[in-house]
């Protein structure tokens, strides 16, 4: 198929993705969207964009790949504080010789997304772009109980993550990698470029979390342990110490790193997209929140260190106990910056 992606051929495919759906009295196909929060909830909203050759490369992401994680992003800044992610606008704007069956898989990707998070598209807006695919999702979502924010930690509380981390910057470091290495197992090389490609956000573990109790402040890492555990300190006003014999790496990203020559510590405190959420908590709720949310979700809960005095300042203690500096943040290819 060899069509061009014409403006009105894109609206066509959005389309087809409506359905009727709880909440939504007008959806795509109008002037707004008109939806309808449930009573008493607090409405959340979150957007994000991504740019070629910025956040991804047409040489490795896949039309589909790009579709599912424009939206993964936002989903899981909705996990962060608890919510429950519920209507997106998908904006895109894509080269014009860009041809009806990329722009398809797109939608094919952010619809595959969609489905499995219970989220619905209710808009979105298609143009020309000069130069390469320029991607905004907005997402909003909704919250029963006070969502989870970034601002509550306190002195003392332990500082814990979900999941493995350091996997999606694994994959990013094979998905460039030329020639790419031979010596990778085909399981281990589909573990990590898939967190990279097709990052699945924490919704049920931070809803779980929100509920559950005992969590004093929450934030998905989006840009790495080191430069989103920095945003908690910061709006806490407060430090942190970090035992890195106590982040989880997966065995995964420990190959790649070997067959590479990389770091894997440094993937997994610097790496970012992982999506997992880092969570500070009461000390005494610590194990209470590792049993439940392992027998809800299945996902392991990881205690990596705790908060401090501000004046400590933020830092990271090898298993000898002596500061090691690590590289906040982390910067998408030679342009870009990290997304906040
Ligand atoms: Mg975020």
């Amino acid at each position: 198929m060899t069509d061009l992606a014409t403006e009105r051929r894109l609206i066509e495919i959005i389309r087809r993705a409506a359905r009727p759906a709880p909440g939504v009295r007008v959806g795509i196909g109008d002037d707004c969207a008109v939806l309808e929060p449930d009573v008493g909830s607090l409405l959340l909203a979150t957007t994000d964009l991504l740019i070629e050759d910025v956040h991804f490369r047409r040489r490795w992401a896949t039309p589909t790949d790009i579709g599912w994680k424009s939206l993964a992003v936002n989903v899981s800044d909705i996990a962060a504080m608890g919510g429950r992610p519920r209507w997106a606008l998908i904006a895109l704007a894509c080269p014009e010789a860009v041809r009806v069956d990329e722009a398809e898989a797109f939608y094919a990707g952010v619809q595959a997304l969609a489905t499995e998070y219970d989220v619905v598209i209710v808009g979105g807006d298609t143009s020309a772009s000069p130069r390469g695919w320029i991607v905004n999702v907005t997402l909003l979502g909704d919250a029963a109980q006070a969502p989870l924010v970034r601002s509550t930690a306190g002195v003392g509380d332990v500082i814990a993550v979900t999941g493995s981390l350091g996997r999606a910057a694994a994959g990013l470091a094979l998905l460039e990698a030329t020639p790419p290495p031979t010596d990778i197992g085909a399981d281990a090389r589909a573990d990590v470029t898939t967190a990279h490609l097709r990052p699945r956000p924490r919704t049920r573990e931070g809803r779980w979390l929100a509920a559950a109790g005992g969590v004093t402040s929450m934030i998905d890492l989006s840009d790495g342990l080191a430069t989103d555990l920095g945003h908690v300190c910061e709006e806490s006003g407060i430090g942190a110490r970090v035992e890195l014999e106590r982040v989880p790496v997966a065995s995964t990203v420990d190959a790649v790193a070997r067959a590479l020559d990389r770091d894997a510590l440094a993937w997994a405190t610097s790496g970012g997209e992982d999506y997992e959420l880092l969570l500070t908590c009461k000390p005494a709720a610590f194990e209470r929140l590792a049993e439940g949310l392992a027998r809800a979700t299945g996902t392991r809960l990881s205690a990596v260190g705790e908060m401090t005095a501000a004046a400590e300042g933020v830092r990271y203690l090898d298993a000898g106990g002596r500061v090691v500096p690590i590289r906040p943040g982390f910067e998408h290819f030679v342009t870009g910056r990290a997304r906040a």
